[in-house]
């Protein structure tokens, strides 16, 4: 049977891990938010010490970790679902992620964790349909106004919004962009049930054709 999966991408705030996370449970299919991966990645890299631009030790450290996202985040068994939200990590991972290295490490693992799943996955991130399933079920891009995004993410602040987006967006290895063939939704002024009705929407009309 063919692995059945909805892509979701979008910058900073856009709410994709609150639509990602209702769209799997509305179908009983996994959620993965890859986001979490880079973050815990980032996360074990400062705990240990490793420089952030060391693109060697860390692209060794993105193949040897074990990653769990699920039901909470783990790296290499420690518990770090809560710092993975820290404004250090917030500065430090588009660095990490920007690392040619880590991102094929990552992209297999969440192509791996994927095909165990016996119904499909949502997956939601930066690349997930350009580049870790171009051949997705149903492509999503969700966008928001700055100033919505901004107050989506409290704490981090609207600076720190802008950093990483022209961070992830401008990166030579994967950068955020619209795949071709995507449903663009606006989720600035629709709430999490609304956005998550229309993907239902656009998967069954996807599905049955
Ligand atoms: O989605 P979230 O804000 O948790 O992502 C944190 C960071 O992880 C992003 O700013 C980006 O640098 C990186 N990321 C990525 N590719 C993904 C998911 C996240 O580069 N598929």
């Amino acid at each position: 049977m063919k692995n059945e999966i909805v892509a979701i991408d979008g910058p900073a705030g856009s709410g994709k891990s609150s639509v990602a996370r209702a769209v799997a449970e509305r179908l009983g299919w996994a959620f993965l938010d890859t986001g979490a991966m880079y973050r815990a990645l980032t996360s074990e890299a400062l705990f240990r010490g490793i420089a952030i631009d060391d693109q060697d030790a860390i692209g060794e450290l993105a193949r040897s970790v074990e990653l769990v996202t699920s039901p909470l985040v783990r790296v290499n068994g420690r518990d770090v679902e809560e710092e993975i939200r820290s404004e250090p990590i917030n500065i430090a991972v588009s660095v990490v992620a920007a690392n040619p290295q880590v991102r094929e490490a990552m992209v297999e693992r969440q192509r791996e964790m994927a095909r165990q799943q016996p119904k499909g996955t949502v997956v939601e991130g930066r690349d997930i349909a350009t580049v870790v399933f171009p051949n997705a079920t149903l492509k999503v891009y969700l966008t928001a106004t700055l100033a919505e995004r901004s107050r989506r993410r409290g704490e981090e602040g609207v600076e720190s919004v802008v950093r990483r987006d022209e961070a992830d967006s401008t990166r030579e290895a994967s950068p955020l962009r619209q795949a071709d063939g995507a449903v663009v939704l606006d989720t600035t002024s629709r709430t999490i049930d609304e956005v998550v009705g229309e993907i239902i929407r656009c998967l069954k009309n996807n599905t049955s054709n």
